[in-house]
């Protein structure tokens, strides 16, 4: 393992010397300026243009259930319990261009009532996207989730700032692919993303839409209402990489937000 370790440094500083030689240390790299599905969070490209940017993203201008949004008239009301049926996984990692993602092995639940969702994959934002009573907490993880209908449910963990790490995330916390669309795996790597899950299963529910282009609508939000917390470093760690990931709050138009009680 240790020879695989420094077999990997190696090819990474490698890589990072050839990316240096070919573009000037002034210039950041936009090899994909031009390309119209080359979205981000900022200036032209921003969140702003999305719906713009090609007529797949219209949703993003012209959705009436858009995400995020801020949670604060809320409805208490008597919700079916999460039942949560995760086993353990791999570490396969990937730098999406957007956010870190891990990939899930199959074969791990959400169930809500009569309703299973497969646990797809599970990717981190910073600040929280979502808003509660109009403040962001510093990360969430989104887990999402799909039904054999391909309808999606994403649960949404607030992460807050606490005084240690996170023991689930420190194992793969350090090992980010450094390149867009870089994927990485580690087979001996298990764990279990149960282990992020705060004890008090209570939620937020509402209809909404994906938070990235192409925005689409139909999305089953359920926000647990207990944050986690994970340690200053490891935000840093993940801001290093993505330093602000987050699409600004989207209006609520008519829909109604659901509390478990
Ligand atoms: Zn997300």
């Amino acid at each position: 393992m240790l020879i695989r370790t420094n077999t990997l440094a190696i090819a990474l500083a490698l890589a990072c010397v050839l990316t240096a030689n070919a573009t000037p240390a002034n210039e950041k790299p936009h090899k994909a300026k031009h390309d119209p599905s080359h979205w981000s969070y900022e200036g032209e490209t921003g969140p702003s243009h999305w719906g713009d940017m090609k007529s797949e993203f219209n949703l993003c201008r012209d959705g009436k259930q858009q995400s995020p949004i801020n949670i604060s008239e809320v409805y208490s009301h008597e919700l079916e319990p999460l039942q949560f049926q995760y086993r353990d996984s791999k570490t396969n990692i990937q730098n999406n261009g957007h956010t870190i993602q891990l990939n899930y092995d199959p074969g791990s639940f959400l169930v809500i009532g009569n309703d299973r969702y497969q646990l797809l994959q599970f990717h981190f934002h910073t600040p929280s996207e979502e808003a509660i009573g109009g403040q962001r907490y510093p990360m969430v993880a989104h887990l999402v989730h799909k039904n054999e209908a391909g309808q999606l449910a994403v649960i949404a963990v607030l992460l807050n700032q606490g005084s240690y790490a996170q023991s689930m995330l420190a194992q793969f916390w350090d090992k980010f692919p450094k390149n867009p669309n870089e994927t990485r795996s580690y087979d001996d790597i298990r764990y279990n993303i149960n282990d992020l899950l705060p004890s008090n299963k209570k939620y937020w529910t509402f209809m909404g839409s994906l938070t990235t282009p192409p925005c689409s609508e139909g999305v089953r939000w359920l926000v647990l209402k207990t944050p986690q917390t994970l340690s200053a470093a490891q935000i840093a760690r993940f801001e290093r990489e993505f330093p602000m990931n987050a699409r600004p709050i989207q209006s609520l138009q008519q829909r109604a937000i659901l509390e478990s009680n």
